[in-house]
Order: structure tokens, then C-alpha cells, then sequence
């Protein structure tokens, strides 16, 4: 062990680190007791105060896609930090921000011209919306205030965002404060939802017609956006959407002048083995969300990639951009950012994320999908999601009661590994599954490792909690 990684150390004046959750004066989200201390990181490893590794597969929750102690990364940062760590952003523009924006845009889907920087994904999908509403107000379509997003869906934690996110166990304490004028649909999730007799296509176009009814009651006058994420992550397992329904989507919207919102907050930036989610279903949206694999976890931050048509509006009307924090466009978190980008650029690591989408694939299936207990294996690149059933015929769920995700997160911390806990049952529909989105450096054996230790934790947990 180096000693980057050596124990903490505990300052004399301070005393013993508080780690107990109930002594400790940090108000933690954590539900353990006695907290493990994360010290070190190499590539996909994390390694805690007493020295144990975990294989990180999961990149905490699909952040940390170049894995631990990038030095490049490092080293941008350190530079930046040499020259100016802060300057307002109403007063300064700064060198990494221009370079990155420039460089997000012109990987971006066609019609984005422009990147507004914030600190994270909620703040991301609280910009878009704001910007959606001054875009609209702009153009003195006054009545158009009212949001569209799916069922099950999760856009963040603000209020805002919170009003957008669809997942009703998320909500429900919060509702007094949740925005009445967001309207949920209903999730593209095949596996579960499609009818038996129907096709993929036929599923996802009656979707569509689903969203554009909607719209109908609403009256489409009144309709700013559709708020929808490609692949949909932490709510239901990275599930990717049928082919077509958002092509479908994009038509209608178009038809009524919805704008478009893609949430890639967790999905975009190479995760699915495209650089953005949307470029699979073949749509270019008017505004898309991103932020956990934009800084991979070096520093906090997030985006907005905007239209052209949107950003001219705003920018030449009469309001200014009216969505500002303090932190926005931070120069270090921009250097890390750019400088994780360009890693991802010069090492392919996009295409190596494509290159290896089969192998991750079959490693799952081979190692997990005989089991009675694993109802489906999906999702795209280094985002795959796998359900768990009680019956694999009927899809039937494992009652909520017995908390099975969270206890296989828990079982494979135990063993070492890292993986994402998600449950719909919140909804009263769909069950357990987990999210796996490894660091995009993951070799072959570290991918066949986080596969095989996950297949342990289901054991010890589905045990645990008296299901088998
Ligand atoms: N949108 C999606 C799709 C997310 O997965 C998340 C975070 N899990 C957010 C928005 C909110 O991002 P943050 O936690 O950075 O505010």
C-alpha cells in the first residue's frame, strides 16, 4: 500500500475521527452505523481507513467513469488551481469552460450550440426547465408552463427537480412543495409493461400516442417540455427505450411546439457506449442534462447543452439568462472536466465501452441469468441493469418488505464490491434491481470479478431475507 493510502491520521487537536454515525457531527445519508472511511482510489478500486479494497462497479452512482486517481485529470486540476481557482462567472468568462463547451458541442446531436455550466445534475435539470420557461415567455407563449415526464422517472433532488422525477416514493413527502404543473406518463420499459402480443415498435408508438393524448387534454398550448431520460438509471435499471419511441417522441413534440429534454445525467458521456445516450435512438433533443460523467467525480459538475434556436432567444430578449448560481462554469471544476473529456477522447474510450458491450453482456447472462431469481438483464455498454423476480414467469416482484436491493448492496459491500441498489416498489409495481456502471478502464477480469461477486450477494442476501 502506498502512502496516498496510508491510514488517517488523527490530529491531535481534533481527537479520534467521528465515524459512528450517531456520534459523528456530519448529518450523514448513510444508514450504516459505523462508517467506513473512504481514503485512496486506484483505477476501478476504492480503498477504505483500514485498508480493504472495493471494486468499484458501480462508479458510486454511474459517476466515476475513469476510475480513481486519473493523473491527468489530477494534474489539470493542479495547474488550474496554480492560476486562478475562481472568478464569477458575471464577471469573467475562463479557458477551460470555452474549451470545454466547445468541445461538448461539437460532439453534441445536431442543433446544440451552446453549454451552460452548473454544479450537478439536479441543478442541470432546474436550468433546463428555466430556461424552457424564459425561452417560451420570450417568445410570448405565456400559457406554456406546464412539463411532461414519466412515471418511475428520477431528475433530481431540488424541487424543481423533484417535481419533474416521477418516482412517487421520491416525492411523496415533498408534494406540498412539488410543482402541480407537471404531468407523468408512462415509462418505456418493454420487459414489463409491452403486451405480450405486441411488438417492440408497436409498444413504443403506442407510447407515443399515449404521450400525445396527454398532451391533448392538457391542451399542447399549455405544454413546455417533455422531460425523459434515455436510458432510465437509478428508478428502474438502466432501461433503454424500444427503437422508435423517441423518434416518435421528437415528432410530436415538433408537432406542437414541445421542446425536447433529454436527462443524460447519468447515461450520457460514453456510458451506453455512445458519447450521448440519444445518438442510439437517433434524436437530436433541444436541450439535454448531463453531469456525473462530465467531471467523473474529480470535481462537482454539470450542464445544459442548448439549441442554438433556444440559446438566441434567450440570450437577445429582454430577461438575460435568468438561471445563475455562484459556482457555475468553476474553473477547476471545468479544468477536471475538460481534462476527463480529453482522456476519454485520446484513449477511445467511448469505443472501448462499444467494443466491449457484448463481453459484458454475455459475462452477465453466463454468470447470472440461469438463476431463478433474475428476471432480466439489460441495458447498454457500461450501464446494465439486473431485475430481480420472485417469479420469473409472472414478473412478480419480491415484496417490498424484505428491502432485497438494498440488501444486496450491502451483502456485497461485505464481499467488496460496489453496486447501485434501486427498487420501484415505491410505485407499487415493479421490484428490485441493481445498477452496475462500471469505470470505463474496467478490464475483462474486473468486469468478470464485479459479475461473479454481485451473483454472491444476491445468495447471501436472498438468505438473509429468508427468500430462499
Ligand atoms: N437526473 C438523473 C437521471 C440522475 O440519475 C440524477 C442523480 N442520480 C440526477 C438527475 C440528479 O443529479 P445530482 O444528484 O447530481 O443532483
Amino acid at each position: 500500500m502506498s502512502d496516498r493510502h496510508a491510514p488517517v491520521s488523527t490530529p491531535a487537536s481534533t481527537g479520534p475521527l467521528r465515524r459512528n454515525r450517531a456520534t459523528s457531527h456530519v448529518l450523514h445519508r448513510h444508514t450504516g452505523d459505523v462508517l467506513p472511511v473512504a481514503v485512496g482510489g486506484e483505477g476501478c478500486w476504492l480503498i477504505d481507513a483500514e485498508g480493504r479494497r472495493y471494486l468499484d462497479a458501480s462508479g458510486g452512482a454511474a459517476v466515476s467513469c475513469l476510475g480513481h486517481g486519473n493523473r491527468r485529470v489530477r494534474d489539470a486540476i493542479m495547474a488550474q488551481l496554480d492560476k486562478v481557482a475562481f472568478a464569477h462567472t458575471g464577471f469573467f468568462t475562463n479557458e477551460p469552460m470555452e474549451r470545454l463547451a466547445e468541445m461538448l458541442v461539437e460532439g453534441a446531436p445536431e442543433g446544440i450550440g451552446r453549454a451552460c455550466f452548473v454544479s450537478g445534475g439536479s441543478e442541470a435539470i432546474e436550468s433546463a426547465l428555466k430556461i424552457a420557461r424564459q425561452y417560451a415567455v420570450e417568445r410570448g407563449d405565456l400559457a406554456r408552463t406546464r412539463v411532461i415526464a414519466r412515471r418511475q422517472s428520477y431528475h433530481g433532488n431540488t424541487l424543481g427537480a423533484l417535481s419533474a422525477t416521477g418516482n412517487t416514493g421520491r416525492r411523496r413527502p415533498f408534494l406540498p412543495w412539488v410543482i402541480d404543473d407537471v404531468v407523468h406518463v408512462s415509462p418505456c420499459y418493454a420487459w414489463r409493461h409491452r403486451a405480450a402480443d405486441e411488438t417492440d415498435i408497436a409498444y413504443g408508438q403506442r407510447l407515443a400516442a399515449e404521450f400525445e393524448h396527454q398532451l391533448r387534454v392538457l391542451g399542447p398550448e399549455t405544454v413546455l417540455a417533455f422531460v425523459a431520460e434515455p436510458v432510465v438509471g437509478a428508478t428502474l435499471g438502466a432501461v433503454p427505450a424500444v427503437e422508435g419511441y423517441f423518434k416518435a417522441i421528437r415528432q410530436i413534440c415538433d408537432r406542437h411546439g414541445v421542446l425536447l429534454i433529454l436527462d443524460e445525467v447519468m447515461c450520457g458521456m460514453g456510458r451506453t457506449g455512445y458519447l450521448y445516450a440519444c445518438e442510439a435512438d437517433g434524436v437530436a433533443p433541444d436541450m439535454i442534462a448531463m453531469a456525473k460523467g462530465l467531471g467523473a467525480g474529480y470535481q462537482p459538475i454539470g450542464a445544459v447543452l442548448v439549441s442554438d434556436a433556444i440559446a438566441d432567444v434567450v440570450l437577445h430578449g429582454r430577461l438575460g439568462l435568468m438561471t445563475g448560481h455562484t459556482y457555475m462554469g468553476h474553473p477547476v471544476a471545468c479544468a477536471a472536466s475538460l481534462a476527463v473529456q480529453e482522456v476519454i477522447r485520446d484513449d477511445g474510450l467511448v469505443a472501448r465501452v462499444r467494443g466491449l458491450d457484448a463481453t459484458f453482456e454475455r459475462l452477465l447472462r453466463d454468470g447470472l441469468g440461469a438463476r431463478p431469481e433474475v428476471g432480466d438483464i439489460r441495458g447498454r455498454g457500461f450501464f446494465r441493469g439486473v431485475e430481480l423476480v420472485a417469479d420469473r414467469t409472472t414478473k412478480r416482484p419480491f415484496p417490498a418488505t424484505a428491502g432485497l436491493a438494498k440488501r444486496i448492496k450491502a451483502a456485497a459491500f461485505d464481499l467488496g464490491l460496489i453496486c447501485y441498489p434501486g427498487s420501484g416498489t415505491a410505485d407499487g409495481i415493479d421490484g428490485d434491481h441493481i445498477l452496475l456502471a462500471p469505470p470505463f478502464i474496467a478490464t475483462e477480469d474486473e468486469l468478470a470479478l464485479a459479475v461473479e461477486r454481485l451473483g454472491q450477494a444476491i445468495d447471501r442476501a436472498m438468505a438473509d431475507a429468508g427468500l430462499r
